[in-house]
């Protein structure tokens, strides 16, 4: 086995249970064609080739990727990219290689240090929804933010990231796997999540400006909301606004959902 690198946040997964979780959730048929961030050794691609139609992967480390091309190089239904996940750009990357196009889905045990940003390039922002949502992600995630993407209002994991991804996609958590699963264990738990992209049931008018609330109204989780969107709101107007909605005035912003965000976004904007 390589010897895993710090600086690319590798982990090498070798529980088969936790594998086998991945692969179930992510329901693949033999018209799938999967995306996989970080193959690192091929643990999890090996288990995905033969249950779907293509797999391509990208991997950072050219030294990985050497070996891995060594090993499933010859395979036909694998594509491996060699490269940052979070600069390239796969649509013109996959220009020529027309079976492995459009990936409907993604599968992978991702680096935890990019968390945040893979998963805004994948499912794009409320502002900016990704224009070709994928059918369905399942990702091996650090378990304190499994919670947080999946946890509902009123939950003290529910943040700012809760509702901005909520706002995009179905969150499901799916399972624990405990730190041991992996070589080296991380110093955290993980855990498997299932994301659904779907379109936005009822859109905000002004997606931007949800997004400006959402950050100012968790900007101090403590405070009531009104406080934290004093300086947008004036404090008798947000309890009206809030007894509108059937809001107890005294809300936190983590005891709003989303839905509830999305009206109070909406009657502020009509307030001009
Ligand atoms: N899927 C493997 C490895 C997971 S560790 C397994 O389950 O065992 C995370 C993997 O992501 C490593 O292989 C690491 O090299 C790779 N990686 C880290 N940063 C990356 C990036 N920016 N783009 C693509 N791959 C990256």
């Amino acid at each position: 086995m390589p010897q895993p690198r710090k600086q690319f946040a590798q982990h090498w997964l070798r529980s088969d249970k936790a594998l086998s979780r991945i692969v179930s959730a992510a329901e693949l048929s033999a018209t799938d064609r999967v995306l996989e961030i970080g193959p690192g050794t091929g643990i999890l691609t090996r288990q995905l080739l033969p249950l779907a139609q293509a797999v391509v992967a990208v991997e950072i480390d050219r030294d990985l990727c050497a070996t891995l091309a060594q090993k499933l190089g010859k395979v036909e239904n694998f594509l491996l990219l060699q490269g940052d996940f979070l600069a390239i750009d796969l649509t013109t990357l996959l220009e020529t290689a027309t079976a492995f196009q459009n990936p409907n889905k993604v599968v992978a045990n991702i680096p935890y240090n990019i968390t945040g940003p893979i998963l805004e390039k994948l499912l794009g922002t409320i502002a900016a929804p990704s224009p070709q949502p994928f059918d369905l992600i399942v990702l091996l995630v650090q378990k304190e933010v499994a919670l947080r993407l999946c946890s509902k209002p009123g939950s003290r994991h529910f943040g700012a990231l809760s509702v901005r991804v909520q706002y995009l996609a179905h969150c499901e958590f799916i399972c624990d796997v405990p730190a041991k699963a992996f070589h080296p264990p991380p110093n955290v738990d993980s855990a498997v999540i299932r994301l659904r992209p779907r379109p936005v049931i009822t859109p905000a008018i002004s997606p931007r400006h949800l997004e400006t609330i959402v950050k100012l109204g968790f900007a101090s989780k403590r405070k009531m909301l009104r406080n934290n969107l004093k300086s947008l709101v004036e404090s008798d107007r947000l309890t009206q606004l809030l007894e509108q909605l059937n809001v107890n005035p005294q809300v936190r912003a983590e005891d709003l959902s989303v839905e509830q965000w999305i009206a109070l976004s909406n009657e502020l904007q009509n307030d001009g």
